[in-house]
């Protein structure tokens, strides 16, 4: 698990306003769901036969002998919450989240063991149209934060009579190849054989090349839907590739499911994942609930945006201040300053003058604050322009009177 640290932060902060914008902008509301569940909810929403719940989830009894399990996702926790809360009753939900999710897998750049993701979920809405939506949301985000180089990928899994037919042709075929199959994938094989086509290993990937594809299994109904989809998604002048392998990790996704990937990410290539997962409300519980969602990972996308989205935090004011009695009066100060909404740092050193200026220089500030006792005696504090070209102190350099801040609010300000 990874640590934030001040000098990536900024970066986070960026992404995460713009995320909250572009959602406002969208009419999608925030939803927080605790981040500890009960097991069973992961168990029944994600599918015991998935690596998330077979091998991924951070589970523990709690003092009441209740399994628990830290969220390794947040569509089934978003899921439980509208269930419980009665939100449908209020019509189909358009739902956002973020938070740090949780996954026991072997940490690489892109790979953690508490990671964090962005969703969207549309709840209770099942069109053509809503998916489309979706989708352009989760694509124009990504063009908004400035990410250059992914691509979309679609599939459709057709619904769960198209999917039965496909399985059943698929384990034959996969019997036959069973001794070519990597280790895992043999284990897949009676357990979960769509999800093999999800393999990372190159040459199942390679193997796979001849397999039956789920798309000659889709009924007329679901092909259209698909197509459909396209051809909004033609209009936008959203991108595309059909890509008939892509099954998606999770159990609970049906028609269309879609990823964006990057070519800058090695196996950890994909960057935002999503589906329509029509049964899982149902499954869970509540009524029969079609609905759509995606989940973008934060680390990789902050990793590929790189240096190119940090801008400088630097604080407008720096408060230089030496002398008995200053503390009280320099902090005061402060505090007016921020209520109005400029940032101001304080000097804490005591130390000479000319010191506290190159720590004003260091930090970057565009203004030097100064109390001394000078000052302080005739109730003024001077204000200093720091990095000016020019020499002459008069158009750099500023006294204002301490019993009118306001003044010097406004000057700031300006
Ligand atoms: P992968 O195939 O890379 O394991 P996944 O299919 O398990 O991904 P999802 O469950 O669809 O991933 O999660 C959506 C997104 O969350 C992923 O596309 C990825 O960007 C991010 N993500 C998933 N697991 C991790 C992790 N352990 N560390 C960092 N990001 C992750
Ligand atoms: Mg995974």
């Amino acid at each position: 698990m990874v640590d934030l640290l001040p000098s990536e932060i900024k970066r986070w902060q960026n992404v995460e306003s713009l995320a909250r914008q572009h959602f406002d902008r969208a009419g999608l509301k925030e939803i927080r769901t605790p981040i500890l569940e009960l097991t069973e909810l992961f168990a029944r929403g994600i599918g015991e036969g998935t690596d998330v719940v077979g091998k991924e989830m951070y589970t523990f009894s709690d003092r009441g002998g209740r399994s628990c399990t830290l969220r390794p996702e947040g569509t089934a926790s978003v899921a439980r919450s509208v269930i419980e809360n009665g939100l449908l009753n209020n019509g189909p939900q358009r739902l956002w989240y973020g938070g740090p999710m949780f996954r026991y897998e072997r940490p690489q750049a892109g790979r953690q063991r508490q990671f964090h993701q962005l969703g969207v979920e549309f709840v209770g809405l099942e069109s053509v149209l809503s998916e489309a939506e979706l989708i352009s949301i989760a694509w124009d985000f990504l063009k908004l934060v400035g990410l250059k180089g992914v691509k979309l990928e679609l599939n459709s899994l057709g619904t769960n009579e198209d999917r039965s037919c496909f399985r059943k042709q698929l384990k034959v075929w996969l019997e036959k190849k069973y001794e070519l199959l990597d280790k895992d994938s043999k284990q897949r094989i009676n357990v979960n054989p769509l999800r093999i086509l999800d393999s990372k290993n190159p040459n199942t990937q390679k193997l796979l090349e001849d397999a039956p594809s789920l798309n000659e299994f889709l009924s007329d109904k679901s092909r259209e839907r698909f197509f459909y989809l396209q051809e909004l998604l033609h209009q936008l002048s959203i991108p595309f590739e059909v890509n008939h392998k892509l099954v998606r990790g999770l159990d609970y996704y049906s028609h269309t499911a879609f990823e964006i990937t990057s070519d800058q990410l090695g196996s950890q290539a994909t960057v935002c994942g999503g589906g329509r997962y029509d049964g899982l409300i149902s499954d869970l519980g509540g009524g029969n609930t079609p609905s759509i969602g995606w989940a973008i990972g934060m680390e990789r996308l902050i990793l590929l945006l790189g240096d190119s989205f940090t801008n400088k935090d630097v604080p407008c004011v720096y408060l230089i201040h030496r002398g008995s009695n200053t503390d009280g009066v320099a902090l005061d100060v402060a505090r007016k300053l921020r209520f109005a909404g400029i940032p101001i740092e304080l000097d804490y050193s005591g130390s000479t003058f000319s010191k506290q200026f190159k720590r004003a220089d260091r930090i970057g500030a565009q203004w030097a604050l100064i109390i001394g006792e000078d000052e302080l005696s005739k109730e003024i504090v001077m204000l200093k322009k720091l990095h000016s070209s020019s020499s002459d102190s008069l158009t750099t350099q500023f006294s204002f009177n301490l019993n009118e801040i306001d003044n010097l609010i406004t000057f700031l300000k300006n």
